[in-house]
């Protein structure tokens, strides 16, 4: 399985940054799955820096700018030139601050040319009974493959966030039985764009509320390929629990 454990700005002083990733090295070299963590930007330049084990890094977001004047700007080169892998792109907190689909496209393709995997979250706001939210995840899906060459499809990650499961608890997670039907739902998707055995191969992660009480039931009940955490993630011992729950 894939694990991202996305700090959010949970994570502040560097001794806690420096404790957490080396629980995820502990992880990571046991062969708990793969692990990978996403810092907040210094953090993430910090630790991966000098990164000599098998844990990886994300960023948490890149700029829609490839470089020059812009101040402020994390661009996909400086992520990648520390040592990121993957990046985190259109998390809904994300898009709540403004970002448009147009511009997750832009940071998706400026993560591609860099060498970066771009972990792509989609998700609804919320669950309507006419099921208008399986129309918008197909809508965030297809805005971006429809723009990317077969070859570039098969480099993406999709993340699964539904919006309403997001920073709560548990209990208030997707149930098995419906994350099961979304991965269904999600990867047939995948196979208009993807033919053949291109969409079987492609990583679909479940966020929103994953905990080591109910991260063994989600993965048992459906064919998820892994789980990008949040604040389970960011406490030492919620994290290790969470990754040795699906050992
Ligand atoms: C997230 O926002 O990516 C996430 C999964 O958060 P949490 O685990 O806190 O719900």
């Amino acid at each position: 399985m894939l694990i991202v454990g996305n700090w959010k700005a949970y994570v502040e002083t560097l001794e806690k940054a420096k404790r957490l990733y080396a629980v995820a090295k502990r992880l990571a070299a046991a062969g708990h799955h793969e692990i990978v963590i996403a810092p907040s930007a210094p953090h993430l330049g910090f630790l991966a820096g000098g990164n000599r084990s098998s844990v990886e890094f994300a960023a948490q977001d890149i700029s829609s700018s490839l470089g020059g004047a812009a101040t402020g700007e994390v661009t996909a080169g400086a992520v990648a030139g520390v040592g990121a892998t993957y990046v985190i792109v259109g998390h809904s907190e994300r898009r709540a601050a403004g970002e448009t689909d147009a511009l997750v496209l832009q940071k998706v393709q400026h993560a591609l040319a860099h060498g970066l995997v771009p972990i792509l979250c989609i998700g609804e706001r919320e669950r309507d009974a006419e099921a208008r939210y399986l129309a918008h995840l197909r809508t965030q899906i297809s805005l971006i493959l429809t723009a990317l060459s077969p070859q570039e499809r098969k480099k993406i990650v999709v993340a699964y966030e539904p919006i309403w499961a997001i920073g709560k608890s548990a209990t208030e997670a997707i149930t098995p039985t419906d994350l099961n039907e979304m991965v269904l739902y999600i990867r047939k998707i995948l196979t208009e764009f993807l033919p053949g055995k291109g969409a079987s191969k492609i990583n679909i992660l479940y966020g929103g509320s994953v905990e080591s009480g109910n991260i063994r039931a989600l993965a048992a009940a459906s064919s998820i390929d892994g789980f990008l955490v949040g604040h389970a993630s960011t406490d030492a011992a919620s994290f290790g629990a969470l990754v040795k729950a699906v050992t």
